[in-house]
């Protein structure tokens, strides 16, 4: 049996360990000794030394009791902030933090689903294929544990990951790609009273890239927008320098390339008309999420959320997770919904209720086929 009292106990025990991004090292050990106890393999790669982390991803390999083929389940074990000294309170069915922080349901109710899940199986003899378990590292600031993930510690094709909210049966089909992008517009200083034909501003260099760019709404899937802008010093002199910060998503890698050209474009083409010159760097954060509408992992995800009696919903998502790294390191993926609420807020909260579903659909996914 899925115990209930279990799983609030084994979250409540982990959203108590502090675990921001890069210093999840508590956690891992957590969860080491967790896998230890049931005599699963448990390692920890070397993601941690490549982002500057204190711990790696954990992976843990149950070895298959029947046939199928190998899947994955994943979850992240860090927090956003503030999560340091999180303090649940459990009221009926629902928990929360005392408010000064975070609860960390995001993504701790994933990893509580999915031990629950495992453990279930293994006290009732369920036979299962190759089961891997993947915990990973600074998602939040980044993804840097599914991007340092190397192939081979993941030798499976299908990942299910549990990192979304809504009800659940609620699986992430679609999630955008996104740019971070830094341009600095170069101008030519000069007395702004004295001899001002000298100069060349930076100020109005960028604005006039500005003006020619298409921005926020670019499309049904693609939006772009400017976060911050710096530049110049004091009124007599021409700015010799201005700084942009702008993002672009798009559901469509194609799209957001062609978003970027356009706004690189636009600099070239100022820098023309105005003078001085534009350095503009972007970097695909990462790669959109988008799962076929016959994978046949979602139709496995829809098929199990059918014989639990869940209502299986496809939906797309405005930001990205693991799951768009995953899929872009070519695994098949979904991203299932373990019922977290308000989260990346201090009134973050989850239903034990919704815990426990969620560990029954990752049970049922787990399984070998009949
Ligand atoms: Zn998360």
């Amino acid at each position: 049996m899925l115990n209930k009292d279990r799983i609030l106990k084994n979250f409540l025990d982990m959203v108590r360990i502090d675990s921001p991004s890069f210093k999840e090292a508590a956690m891992a050990e957590y969860l080491k000794e967790f896998a230890t106890q049931q005599r699963w393999l448990v390692r920890v790669d070397n993601a941690g030394k490549l982002c500057d982390g204190d711990t790696g991803n954990v992976i843990v390999r149950i070895q298959a009791t029947g046939g199928g083929e190998p899947i994955a389940f994943s979850a992240h074990m860090d927090c956003v902030p503030p999560c340091l000294g999180i303090k649940p309170v459990v009221e009926d069915d629902k928990i929360s933090s005392e408010g000064e922080t975070v609860l960390g349901g995001d993504d701790k109710a994933g990893i509580a689903a999915i031990l629950e899940a495992a453990l279930h199986l293994k006290e009732e003899n369920i036979p299962h294929p190759d089961i891997y378990l993947l915990f990973t590292i600074a998602e939040e600031s980044g993804m840097h544990g599914a991007k340092n993930l190397s192939a081979a510690d993941l030798p499976v094709k299908k990942v299910v990951i549990s990192d979304a909210g809504g009800p659940i049966g609620t699986t992430i089909v679609k999630a955008p790609a996104k740019a971070g992008i830094d341009v600095t517009f170069h101008g030519k200083p000069a007395h702004a009273g004295m001899e001002p034909e000298k100069g060349v501003s930076a100020i109005q260099l960028a604005a006039d890239a500005i003006r020619r760019m298409s921005l926020l709404r670019i499309d049904e899937e693609t939006t772009a927008n400017l976060g911050k802008i710096e530049g110049g010093t004091v009124t007599n002199i021409v700015a010799e320098t201005c700084t942009l910060t702008a993002e672009a998503r798009s559901l469509d890698d194609a799209k957001l390339q062609k978003q970027l050209d356009h706004m690189k474009q636009c600099c070239d083409e100022a820098a023309q008309n105005i003078g001085g010159s534009v350095d503009f760097e972007y970097t695909i954060s990462y790669p959109a999420l988008t799962v076929p509408a016959d994978s046949p992992l979602l139709q496995k995800t829809d098929e199990c959320c059918e014989r639990l009696g869940l209502k299986f919903e496809a939906v797309p998502c405005g930001g990205g997770s693991d799951a768009n790294i995953l899929f872009g390191k070519g695994y098949s993926v979904v991203n299932i919904s373990n019922g977290m609420e308000a989260v990346h807020t201090t009134k973050e909260s989850i239903s034990l209720q919704d815990m426990y579903d969620t560990a029954r659909l990752v049970a049922e996914m787990m399984k070998s086929p009949e």
